[in-house]
């Protein structure tokens, strides 16, 4: 894994100039409108427990004036959850449009994505987290693109240099979240997905289990890790489909196979169960992106009986209220000990990419196929052996990804 200095990367005079004129800006820096829509990502794929058929996601524009000129900042919820338009625009976005400007404001004068998230949650009882951490999200990562728009930073670069002391990674390890079932071609169409993947510069990869028999998924299992390098760079995903005895039994089936990671072999929240499934399942279990909160991962941390020498924590910073929550969520598993590294963001989409980057998570899930387009990364950055780079422009990166910019685009129009 390279390792390096985000400044060493990025046009850093220029960067660092625009960070000490912000004394000037700070009378004219102003949140103006935030336009949320709904976008469809239907797909006909379907995993253990959902088809895709109906899904959508929220997509949120949030306008800020600098010095008469509007700058834009995009997010949108990751997949798997559904819009959730009417929190945000009922909810998040009166608060914000109706604080004090200057409340909104660091002391440079630019848009705070903390404080932002303090005045959008302001009358929101804890727990029950759910939707309102998926609306959230959202808007979260709209704040974030805005923020390091406005600093002229790569957001990767903005949260190495803040909250990472000026580390980050070149490279970042990135695996197609895939897999899927081939009604009446299992073998050949699992195979073909995964040489299409490897074609494409993958080298770690993932698939799905537990829509058919243990014995069928074996022999998927061993079919797709036959055009791979082997097992241990496949992971495998059965979407919490199991219970305790049944997630035991693929256990016991995989276990020799010394796979990447199993993933979500039970439900999100049973964390007892899991503290007795590593009883065991010697290698890598992971889980996480079904948790909506900081409070549910220390929750899992207690309770789960998570290795964290092997075990992956899979928690998708746009479906559980945002950048700004998963920053907590890396102190907390610091504090119980864990490394960073163990953090694996869901998702597939570029948001959970800059943190993989500019905060040195463990790699970056990707969806290079699916759930377009709000899946998959910049348009002309590489996969090359299983990694790949970020870009070095301003925000987020969706203007890098040229079907995505124009969908969003057109949905705010
Ligand atoms: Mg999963």
């Amino acid at each position: 894994m390279i390792e390096t200095s985000c400044y060493l990367r990025t046009q850093s005079a220029s960067s660092r100039t625009l960070l000490r004129n912000y004394e000037a800006l700070k009378t004219k820096m102003r949140i103006e409108e935030i336009r949320v829509r709904t976008a469809g990502i239907q797909s006909s794929i379907r995993n253990a427990f959902i088809s895709f058929e109906e899904m959508t996601l929220s997509v949120v524009r949030i306008r800020a004036d600098k010095g008469g000129h509007p700058l834009y900042g995009y997010g949108f919820c990751s997949n798997g959850r559904y819009s959730q338009d009417e929190i945000i625009s009922k909810r998040f976005a009166p608060r914000i449009l109706s604080a004090p400007p200057d409340i909104l404001l660091d002391e440079d004068g630019v848009p705070d994505p903390f404080r932002i998230w303090d005045v959008f949650m302001q009358n929101e009882k804890p727990g029950g987290h759910g939707d309102r951490a998926v609306a959230a999200g959202a808007l979260d990562m709209a704040v974030w693109d805005l923020t390091s728009k406005i600093r002229e930073m790569p957001l990767w670069c903005l949260l190495s240099e803040n909250y990472n002391g000026g580390q980050s990674n070149e490279e970042v390890l990135v695996y197609p979240g895939g897999g899927y079932y081939y009604p009446g071609k299992e073998i050949k169409g699992l195979q073909d997905e995964f040489r299409g993947y490897l074609d494409q510069g993958y080298r770690y990869l993932k698939m799905k289990i537990g829509g058919e028999s243990l014995n069928t998924d074996m022999k998927r299992i061993e079919a797709a890790a036959r055009v791979m390098e082997g097992p241990e760079f496949l992971a495998v995903d059965a979407n919490a489909r199991f219970n305790l005895n049944k997630a035991k039994e693929y256990g016991r089936a995989m276990e020799p196979l010394r796979l990447f990671w199993y993933e979500e072999p039970l439900d999100p929240e049973d964390f007892d169960g899991h503290a007795r499934l590593v009883e065991s399942y010697e290698p890598s279990l992971a889980t996480g992106e079904n948790l909506f909160s900081r409070h549910s991962v220390r929750n899992l941390l207690r309770h789960g009986g998570l290795r964290s020498d092997r075990d992956w924590i899979q928690l998708d910073p746009a479906l559980a209220y945002g950048l700004t929550e998963y920053l907590r969520v890396i102190e907390l598993v610091e504090e119980h000990g864990w490394s960073r590294r163990r953090l694996i963001p869901h998702g597939g989409h570029q948001l959970s990419l800059n943190i993989a980057a500019g905060l040195q998570t463990g790699g970056s899930e990707s969806y290079p196929g699916v759930f377009q387009p709000f899946g998959g990364f910049a348009d002309d950055i590489p996969v090359i052996n299983g990694y790949t780079r970020l870009h070095n422009s301003p925000g987020i990166g969706i203007e890098l990804k040229q079907e995505l910019h124009q969908k969003i685009l057109e949905l705010m129009d």
